[in-house]
């Protein structure tokens, strides 16, 4: 007999998996997840930074990381694995925004009205909490280097419950979780079309020939999500360009104390994060300039990164950390994720196809929201709710929205 599902879904990132596990924790449907890949976290997934902060301009963005985080936290509960393999680092976020001092204070009471809690910070209270950070609110000279007399008198705010986690045993976790659901998870295949007749998704047809019939097919294909949307003859208004996106690990000098936080430095136009129980820190950019490079094809970019990538982001982090070298050796890079040029976030839900669901577009935001938005797909689905369902309206996301309007089109939108 020829085998059908009830959901396929492409894709075995964090979101393929966060949606198939959403499903089959409300459902008995039958759910196949298939993946091009050999292995889990092959795309964006494997080369996530995987920050997990909270602040985002839209309430119900802060809503969704906030649902999201929450899983990310309570990991053993949500995936109900007794040793899971991924542990939430609660290294709190910190967000550093330099002479802007009214910005903390007016996001801090924000924030609390959505249940986010935070502190605001003045240079006193960071030195006593990361005491190897310098306050400086003045840009660094990132090309040269050059120095200048640093000035304190800022505001920082830190997201209390904000942190990491480690991308790639997330995943695997999520997979355990998801065979032991029975949900059949396949190597190796990749989805070559979506089948349908006159009104409806049909199935699938894979490269191979076969074919998988069911009547909901999710895009979750990441930064491929263009080829599945091509072959199909369906209304698709948004531009969703795959992007490389570079990244640099470098080890902790003994004389940089410990605690070291996440910290978005609006300042030097970078992020960091600790990795290795601080014994290295994740750097990246959070500049718009660096997040521009289309990847044509997602099978082969430059996984290298750039030289005057490397030594921008070490001037900006000696600037924070004076006694860190800004030459020396670098590890690094390159990941690519799926940029949606019209208002950068994501779009989550049905399409003008029945039967047709995407979760796509995730730019540098996905990690975070994949639990919650597996819980908005699984809603969709099965119109049955669990008691840690995110509560923000589907519309939100959905391919028919008006484009939101943002003051900055960036990875911190
Ligand atoms: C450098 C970098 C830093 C980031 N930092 C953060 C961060 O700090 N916080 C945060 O929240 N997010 C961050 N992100 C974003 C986040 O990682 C992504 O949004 C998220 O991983 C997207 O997951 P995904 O499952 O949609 O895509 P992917 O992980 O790309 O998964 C898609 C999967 O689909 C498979 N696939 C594609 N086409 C087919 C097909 N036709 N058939 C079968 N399988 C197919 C691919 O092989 C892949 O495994 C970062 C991303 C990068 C690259």
């Amino acid at each position: 007999m020829k085998e059908t599902a009830d959901v396929v879904v492409i894709g075995a990132g964090i979101m393929g998996l966060s949606i198939a596990y959403q499903l089959a924790r409300r459902s008995r449907l039958n759910i196949v997840v298939l993946e091009k890949d050999e292995r889990v976290a092959a795309g964006s997934t494997g080369a996530s930074s995987s920050i997990l902060r909270h602040r985002y301009s839209f309430d119900e963005m802060v809503q969704l990381a906030r649902d999201g985080i929450t899983s990310y936290r309570e990991w053993s509960r949500f995936t109900r694995l007794a040793r899971p393999r991924a542990e939430f680092r609660h290294a709190g976020v910190l967000w550093m925004l330099g002479e802007d001092t009214a910005w903390a204070d007016k996001e801090q009471h924000r924030l609390a009205e959505l249940e986010v809690e935070t502190s605001v910070l003045d240079d006193t209270a960071l030195r006593q909490r990361f005491p190897s950070l310098n306050a400086c609110v003045i840009a660094p000279d990132v090309v040269a280097g050059k120095a200048h007399l640093c000035r304190g008198g800022g505001r920082h705010l830190l997201e209390i419950d904000g942190g990491y986690i480690d991308p790639v045993a997330a995943v695997e976790d999520l997979l355990e979780a998801c065979q032991r659901e029975s949900v059949a998870v396949r190597f190796g295949v990749t989805v070559a079309k979506v089948l349908t007749d006159d009104e409806k998704v049909t199935g699938i047809a894979t490269a191979d020939g076969v074919e998988l019939p069911a009547p909901w097919v999710i895009n979750a294909a990441g930064p491929w999500c263009n080829r599945i949307l091509a072959q199909l003859d369906v209304p698709f208004p948004w531009t969703l360009t795959p992007t490389r996106i570079q990244v640099l690990y470098v080890d902790r000098p003994h004389d940089v104390q410990l605690p070291v936080p996440v910290c978005l430095d609006m300042v030097g136009g970078i992020y960091f994060r600790p990795q290795n129980r601080g014994a290295q820190i994740v750097l990246g950019s959070t500049l718009i300039d660096d997040e521009r490079e289309v990847v044509e094809n997602p099978d082969n970019f430059q996984r290298k990164p750039d030289t005057d990538f490397e030594t921008a982001r070490l001037h900006a982090l000696h600037h924070r950390f004076p006694t860190w070298p800004y030459r020396g050796k670098v590890r690094g890079y390159c990941g690519m994720y799926t940029v949606n040029q019209e208002d950068f976030h994501p779009l989550v839900g049905a399409t003008a196809l029945p039967g047709f669901i995407v979760a796509i577009g995730f730019s540098g935001h996905g990690f975070k929201l994949a639990p919650a938005i597996g819980s908005l797909i699984a809603q969709l689905l099965t119109g049955g709710s669990l008691g840690d369902d995110t509560r923000v309206p589907p519309g939100f996301l959905s391919v028919d929205r008006t484009p939101l309007t943002l003051a900055t089109k960036s990875v911190l939108a």
